[in-house]
């Protein structure tokens, strides 16, 4: 029977095929390894199983074993080709290292290891090996291996923890720079949104208003453009064109406040630093007025003064004798030097320049020499948008029992946006953690098997930044009626939890943070739970004071960047996670959404 098939022409073809087949193959391989590997984890809707099982360098090996094999196979093909064995390895080794170098560079929430280059380097070797032996009768092996390998729907959830994978995807999508610090520049909100949709429309939630969706504005003032400060030391300035000066990073070395305006167009000025002095003595004040005048007698070419000065001397300044107030007054464009940068949001834009500016940073040295100046030159973009179409998310899983009962879970899913062309906060902790904690419960009671007896709703709230708009506006224009809620869990800032937690409300509603903690003590959830009393700090607040039963959870510990750049992904250790979902899951469940 061999014999007859051998002699035919499909036999021929297919070991001509064979011998052609380890070039295009492995080429093959390779591009599919760069397409899974490189493509935005958000994008993905289960990681590939080889990432998937990173942890365990099995997978790492397997795919680059199946890369060696079939570049091992290629090579055996040419008999040329010098130190084979040496080029195939050499080649996988710097292919391994380019797509942990791409995953750090493009930012795509997914972890560069070094680690993963030996995993990658002993599965080559392996791979290699098993060509120079077998030869081409590999080929089919390496083929069941890579379909193995390739990304397939991960098994069924059996526990009924957090899938924390998922959650760090979650906060990763929605932290990345394309999500623009989801504010106002950019469509950053938008996009958002957008993302949070396909993920409730995944779970499977049933929408609380069409396409998830509960539309308002605002006005919010917002800095989209350019955002340039150059700042030198007086002893250069003004006399020479071409001066020393520092240039100092948007987001980084400075921030607009919140409401600051800006600058039509590249604005030189002086920068006054305040003397102290005026804090102490009469004869200070006099001094502090003389400069003042002096320095609001038109300048060369220079826009209006720049007053400098700390944010506690800022405090101080209403101490100051009235006529000495109203002289400050008169330079309204300040530059206040803080010991953090903090961001935030405002509603309106006042009609003076406002910067923050770390105190740590040199070329603010002129304050040591106290009445000081400098030159300061500032281009600034500042624009307040008026009515702003953002929108608040809204789903519900029904209640077998009493679906006209709520429990509300809610998280704002906004940020800060952006901080001129080139910043943009990320908002890791603030408030992708809180979403991701979310969605992971939304996951969990969307499953047939968890169905609740009551109804539970997911609010994920727009515009809390910008002083809790959205949840305000849903208070105003409930989805459910208030009445009907039963309790309302609001989370943000979910991402550490090494120190446990605090549960805003928590000395509101004794009964209930009894059970909360109750329920902490028996399963271990998290080291330590905290209450407080009311506080306006979330989004929460709205519906407590509309007689809304509610708590705001948070976890402390960890990474304390807040409202600024370094609220990344990676920063997060997730450590109360698990905790604060099971929490959370159990406590709901007693209110009422157990099966
Ligand atoms: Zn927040």
């Amino acid at each position: 029977m061999t014999f007859f098939f051998a002699r035919l022409p499909p036999f021929a073809a297919m070991k001509t095929l064979a011998r052609r087949l380890p070039g295009p193959l492995t080429l093959l391989w390779a591009a599919v390894m760069l397409v899974l590997t490189l493509t935005p984890a958000q994008e993905m809707p289960r990681t590939p199983a080889w990432k998937f099982l990173s942890f365990d360098t099995a997978a790492h090996a397997g795919v680059f074993a199946v890369l060696a094999g079939l570049a091992g196979l290629w090579a055996r093909q040419r008999p040329r080709l010098r130190y084979p064995a040496s080029l195939v390895l050499a080649g996988c080794l710097a292919f391994g290292a380019l797509i942990e170098g791409l995953q750090y560079a493009m930012q795509l929430g997914r972890h560069a290891e070094w680690t993963d280059l030996l995993s990658d380097g002993i599965g080559a070797a392996l791979g290699l090996a098993l060509a120079t032996v077998a030869g081409r009768r590999l080929l089919p092996a390496s083929l069941g291996l890579a379909l193995l390998l390739l990304p397939r729907p991960a098994p069924a959830q059996t526990t009924t923890g957090p899938d924390l994978p998922r959650a760090r995807r979650t906060i990763a999508a929605l932290a990345a720079p394309k999500m623009h610090g989801r504010g106002y520049v950019q469509q950053g909100e938008h996009l958002a949104a957008a993302y949070l949709r396909s993920r409730l429309r995944q779970l499977g939630l049933q929408p609380l208003a069409p396409d998830y969706t509960q539309p308002f504005t605002l006005d919010v003032n917002t800095f989209p453009g350019k955002m340039e400060l150059q700042v030198a030391p007086v002893s250069t300035a003004i006399t020479q064109p071409f001066w020393p000066s520092r240039s100092l990073r948007a987001g980084i070395d400075f921030i607009a406040a919140p409401a600051s305006a800006g600058t039509v167009k590249r604005m030189p000025a002086i920068a006054f630093r305040l003397d102290t002095l005026a804090f102490t003595n009469a004869s200070g004040q006099q001094a502090l007025q003389q400069q003042i005048r002096q320095l609001n007698l038109p300048g060369q070419g220079l826009g209006p003064p720049v007053l400098v000065l700390t944010a506690p001397e800022e405090k101080r300044l209403a101490t100051l004798p009235l006529r000495v107030q109203q002289t400050l007054d008169s330079i309204p464009n300040r530059v206040v030097l803080v010991p953090k940068l903090t961001a935030s949001l405002s509603t309106t834009q006042s009609p003076a320049i406002r910067l923050e500016a770390l105190d740590t940073a040199a070329v603010w040295r002129l304050r040591a020499h106290n009445g000081s100046a400098g030159l300061f030159i500032l281009t600034l973009d500042a624009q307040l948008r008026h009515n702003y179409l953002t929108q608040n998310l809204a789903a519900i899983v029904r209640g077998s029992a009493q679906p006209d009962s709520f429990l509300v879970v809610s998280a704002h899913y906004d940020h800060l946006g952006m901080m001129g062309k080139g910043t943009y906060f990320p908002g890791a902790n603030d408030n992708a953690s809180g979403v991701a904690l979310l969605l992971e419960l939304a996951a969990h009671y969307a499953r047939p098997e968890n169905r609740p007896a009551c109804s539970v709703v997911f609010l994920l709230f727009g515009a809390e930044e910008a002083g809790l708009i959205g949840s305000n506006y849903f208070v105003q224009h409930p989805l459910v009626p208030l009445a009907r809620i039963k309790f309302l869990l609001n989370l943000d800032l979910l991402g550490t939890g090494e120190e446990g937690a605090t549960v805003v409300n928590g000395r509101v509603h004794e009964a209930a943070f009894a059970r909360l903690t109750a329920l902490n003590a028996a399963r271990h959830y998290l080291p330590r739970l905290t209450a407080r009393g009311r506080a306006a700090n979330s989004d929460h607040f709205p519906f407590s004071e509309a007689g809304v039963p509610a708590f705001f959870l948070y976890t402390r510990g960890g990474s304390q960047a807040y409202h600024d750049v370094r609220d990344q992904p990676a920063a997060l250790s997730l450590a109360g996670f698990a905790g604060a979902f099971g929490l959370a899951r159990d406590f709901l469940d007693e209110l009422g959404a157990a099966r």
